[in-house]
C-alpha cells in the first residue's frame, strides 16, 4: 500500500464529510440503498457489522478519488494535478501494470517533462505551461482512470480498510459522522416530523466488535478514564456515542467504552466525547514558539 495515496485519500474523505453537495446527495443515495435494504449488506446501520458503514465510506470514497469519467469532476488545479498523477502512475504500478505500457509511459514522459522546468532556473515557464498544459493533464488523467479501471478497482478493499481505521481511531470523527447521519436524513424515521426511530436492536456484540472499541478505547473509560480491563474491576458498557432513541445506529463508528459510573450519568444526555488522539500528539496552541 502506498502510505501518500492512503493519507491523501483520508483528507479527501474528511473534505467531503464536509461537503454538502456530496453528503446530501451522493452518500444520502448510497445510504439509502442499504437502509432501505435493496443492496448488501441490507442491515447496514442496523447491526454491528464488521465491514459496516466505514468500509463503505472508504470504498466510495476511493471511487471518487481514483475514478473519473468527466472532466468536470476533476478539481485539482495547477500543480495538484502532476501530483495527483505521480501518485496514479505509483498506484497503477503497485497494482502490476507494466511500466512499458504506452499510457503510462506517455504519462511519465509529460511527468519527468514538467520536473526538467521545476529544476531549471526559470520557475515562471514551469508555472507557465502547468497551466497551458492543464488540460492535457487532465486528459491523461480520465484516460487512465478509463484505461486501468480494472486495476484500480482491485486495491479498493485495501485502501478502503485503511481508510476505515483511520476513521475508528478518531473518536471524535465517529462521532461527526454518527451526527451527520442524522443530518442528511438517516435516523430511522419515515416521516419528516416523526420522532427519530430505534434502529433494530442488536442482540449482542460480537466479541470482534467488543475487542475493537476495547483496543481504540485503550481499555479505560473515555469519561473518567478509569482503567476497566484490570480483572478485579474489570466491568465496562459499551455505549452508543450518540443513542438510538436520537438516531444513533448501530454501526460500530457509534460506539465508545463508558465504566457503569459513567454511564448511568450519561443515561439519557448526550455529552461530547473526548478525543481518542495521544496527548503525545495533540499540538498544544498555548505553547509560545519563539
Ligand atoms: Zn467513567
Amino acid at each position: 500500500m502506498n502510505s501518500a495515496i492512503s493519507l491523501k485519500l483520508f483528507s479527501f474523505g474528511i473534505q467531503k464529510f464536509h461537503d454538502p453537495n456530496w453528503t446530501g446527495l451522493e452518500l444520502f443515495d448510497k445510504l439509502k440503498q442499504h437502509v432501505r435494504q435493496r443492496v448488501e449488506p441490507k442491515n447496514m446501520l442496523f447491526e454491528t457489522l464488521q465491514n459496516g458503514l466505514l468500509l463503505h465510506l472508504g470504498m466510495w470514497i476511493y471511487e471518487e478519488y481514483l475514478i473519473h469519467y468527466e472532466e468536470g469532476l476533476i478539481e485539482l488545479e495547477g500543480e495538484y494535478i502532476l501530483w495527483y498523477l505521480e501518485d496514479y502512475i505509483d498506484l497503477l504500478i503497485d497494482s502490476g501494470v507494466g511500466q512499458n505500457e504506452p499510457l503510462i509511459l506517455r504519462t511519465i514522459e509529460q511527468i519527468n517533462s514538467f520536473n526538467i522546468l521545476y529544476n531549471d532556473d526559470d520557475e515562471n515557464i514551469y508555472y507557465e505551461q502547468l497551466q497551458e498544459r492543464d488540460l492535457v493533464l487532465k486528459k491523461l488523467i480520465l484516460s487512465l482512470s478509463e484505461e486501468y479501471e480494472d486495476s484500480i478497482q482491485a486495491k479498493k478493499l485495501i485502501y478502503a480498510q485503511d481508510f476505515a481505521e483511520r476513521v475508528f481511531h478518531d473518536r471524535v470523527l465517529c462521532e461527526f459522522i454518527s451526527k451527520l447521519l442524522i443530518v442528511i436524513g438517516f435516523d430511522g424515521a419515515e416521516e419528516e416530523n416523526e420522532e427519530p426511530k430505534q434502529w433494530i436492536k442488536r442482540k449482542y456484540l460480537q466479541s470482534w466488535a467488543k475487542k475493537a472499541i476495547i483496543a481504540r478505547d485503550r481499555g479505560e473509560c473515555t469519561e473518567c478514564n478509569r482503567n476497566l480491563v484490570m480483572e478485579l474491576v474489570a466491568s465496562y458498557h459499551f455505549d452508543h456515542i450518540l443513542p438510538l432513541f436520537q438516531g444513533g445506529t448501530n454501526d460500530l463508528s457509534n460506539f465508545q467504552l463508558l465504566c457503569e459510573r459513567c454511564n448511568l450519568e450519561k443515561s439519557k444526555n448526550i455529552i461530547p466525547v473526548n478525543t481518542s488522539i495521544p496527548k503525545y500528539l495533540q499540538f498544544k496552541k498555548s505553547k509560545n514558539l519563539k
